[in-house]
């Protein structure tokens, strides 16, 4: 079990989770949240696809360069400052490690109301703050190779990001509801909750959207103790 956090019993668990659900604020709206996501990402990427001009083809591959160097990235910060309390990042530990994993343990992953996508979201100012810590970048690639390059930096940027959150969202939705039934959100879904499994969070399956890295770097985790409590896919 982890040292992190105690293994709790089904009643502990509801009264932790209660705990929390009662610091959400009041006027926090769950569907708002997801649709605040949502649009601030599809205007945005549509916004830099109506300023990239003409692209060569060499620009295009900007993208996929950048899906990979972000899937390493979120590989990294999700083993490191996500787990472990790190100088200048310590919401990220807060919010994941000790927020997140308790509220949803491998065998109870599926939010049952919209406002616990408090508990699974990034805050709404995650997205402004990402885009303006990474600004000097598109302002360098703008001023030294294409204005192309930075809109399309802009745009991999939104794009992860929005990828990023529907790949979580999925992972904690509902196995009965619709999307929840589809066989890759099964198998995505497996691969996230092996890594909600208290014992193993800081082992393996770090990658929340698609699993490259944990491939790569092998750390994907195997079929753990327990599983079948939790694992019907
Ligand atoms: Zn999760
Ligand atoms: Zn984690």
């Amino acid at each position: 079990m982890s040292e992190v956090l105690p293994d709790r019993t089904a009643a502990h668990r509801e009264m932790k989770r209660q705990e929390m659900m009662a610091k959400v604020p009041v006027r926090y709206s769950g569907r708002a949240h997801w649709a605040f996501i949502n649009l601030t990402t599809v205007l945005g990427i549509g916004l830099c696809l109506v300023m990239v001009e003409r692209p060569v083809w060499w620009e295009w591959l900007f993208v996929p360069g950048f899906f990979v160097f972000a899937n390493a990235f979120e590989w990294w910060i999700h083993r490191g400052p996500m787990h472990h309390p790190t100088r200048g990042l310590k919401i990220l530990y807060e919010r994941h490690t000790l927020q997140h994993h308790v509220f949803y343990p491998a065998d109870d992953m599926a939010f049952r109301d919209p406002r616990e996508l408090f508990y699974v979201l990034f805050p709404p100012f995650a997205l402004p703050v990402l885009l303006l810590v990474n600004l000097p970048i598109p302002l360098l690639l703008g001023t030294f190779v294409s204005a192309n390059l930075a809109w399309l930096f802009f745009l991999s940027v939104l794009a992860y990001y929005f990828v990023y959150e529907w790949f979580h969202y999925v992972h904690h939705l509902r196995r009965d509801s619709w999307l929840g039934r589809r066989a890759l959100v099964g198998w995505l879904r497996t691969h996230h909750t092996r890594h909600h499994v208290l014992a193993s969070m800081e082992k393996g399956n770090f990658n929340v959207s698609f699993p490259l890295f944990d491939w790569l770097l092998g750390t994907m985790l195997p079929e753990g103790e327990g599983e079948s409590a939790w694992q019907t896919d």
